[in-house]
């Protein structure tokens, strides 16, 4: 393991991390067990639990990167559903003590009000829950029953005072729901609503036919830019970098990691290439010198690389890699085309 001082801040060829205000990220799934089974999950339903020691190491090793880099740190909760993980709270103490901002990342289907008081009581200010339309194709995706639970624990949580997300992902089946889950999300008095597309991994994979054209993704952007609401529609999916033109785009390489409950380290949690393990690798090692890492952060390496907005955008790593097998390529689903007249 190489030390800290040897790691030269220069070495990183395009250090987004540096030029934007954003916090690093780390999203630990700290179980794969979960109370559902939806169809697009991208984790394999085994009832693995992380141990806490791992987390602990985790932990420590975030907070070493963070400091190199200089920069704020957000952990997110994820699963499986972290609800179910032993650890939770402890867990949350743990970052917190670390001076890292905890998210938690649910279903929301298990959160009555005392859960949505400790989770307040605990320091935790976010919560993103999923929402996969309106009941009829929520329930599709998540199963029967699920959609008056999420919305529930999403009425908890907004009246303990926590912060909510809304996160939607997209598929040919909910995007006539777009419109009616942002007045719905204002209505329960959600913060953010946030929509993503759907990566085809794991169980993701069976719904592959229902993955949007580049058409359909440039009608929902212009969809979304018309419509007035209190609540912020988040636009952080790299595509918006053709409208918005902000340095940034997919930032697996930059930004972020991922990390499965066997301590197996990824660049983005859906971009499955494992990069180390946490027992054995730091992160400020696997940062710097990984050839993945590095190829993530050059983009003069794929089709992308001689479009005008490769810098704002370069599409979702992940999802060129789960279509094409590659990571260098032009993103499927790019909407360019069909956003020249915006
Ligand atoms: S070609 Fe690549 S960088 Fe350009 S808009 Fe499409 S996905 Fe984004
Ligand atoms: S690979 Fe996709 S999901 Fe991951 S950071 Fe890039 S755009 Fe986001």
């Amino acid at each position: 393991m190489r030390r800290l001082n040897y790691y030269p801040l220069a070495d990183v060829p395009f250090p987004l991390v540096f030029s934007l205000n954003y916090p690093f990220y780390f999203q630990i799934q700290v179980t794969e067990r979960c109370n559902l089974r939806c169809k697009h999950c991208y984790v394999e339903t085994k009832a693995v639990d992380m141990d806490f020691s791992l987390f602990v190491e985790a932990i420590d090793n975030f907070r070493e990167l963070l400091d190199l880099l200089r920069v704020r740190g957000t952990v997110y909760l994820s699963g499986g559903e972290p609800l179910l993980w032993p650890w939770i709270w402890d867990a949350i103490r743990l970052v917190r003590r670390k001076k890292i901002v905890p998210r938690i990342l649910t279903n929301g289907t298990l959160i009555t009000p005392s859960i949505a008081k400790k989770i307040k009581k605990m320091g935790v200010k976010y919560v993103q829950v999923s929402l996969d339309g309106l009941r009829e194709n929520h329930e599709y995706i998540r199963g029967k029953g699920t959609f008056r639970l999420a919305v529930m624990g999403i009425k908890n949580l907004v009246r303990a005072g926590i912060e909510v997300t809304v996160m939607v992902t997209l598929t040919k089946r909910n995007i006539g729901d777009i419109e009616a889950l942002v007045k719905l999300a204002e209505i329960l008095g959600v913060k953010r609503i946030s929509f993503q597309r759907l990566v085809p991994i794991g169980h993701g994979e069976e719904l592959r036919n229902l993955m949007l054209s580049s058409k359909e993704i440039a009608n929902i952007m212009k969809r979304l830019l018309r419509i007035e609401t209190k609540v912020n529609i988040v636009k952080r999916e790299p595509f918006w970098g053709i409208i918005y033109k902000i340095p940034g785009g997919c930032s697996a390489g930059h930004i972020g990691f991922a990390l499965l409950p066997d301590g197996t380290i990824l660049p983005c949690r859906r971009l499955p290439i494992p990069l180390g393990n946490i027992k054995e690798n730091s992160l400020i090692e696997i940062y710097f010198d990984h050839p993945i890492m590095k190829q993530l952060r050059n983009r003069n390496l794929s089709e992308c690389s001689k479009c005008e907005y490769v810098m704002y955008c370069y599409g979702c790593r992940g999802i060129v890699y789960a279509l094409t097998g590659k990571l260098s390529g032009r993103d499927p689903q790019c909407p360019k085309d069909f956003l020249a007249h915006h």
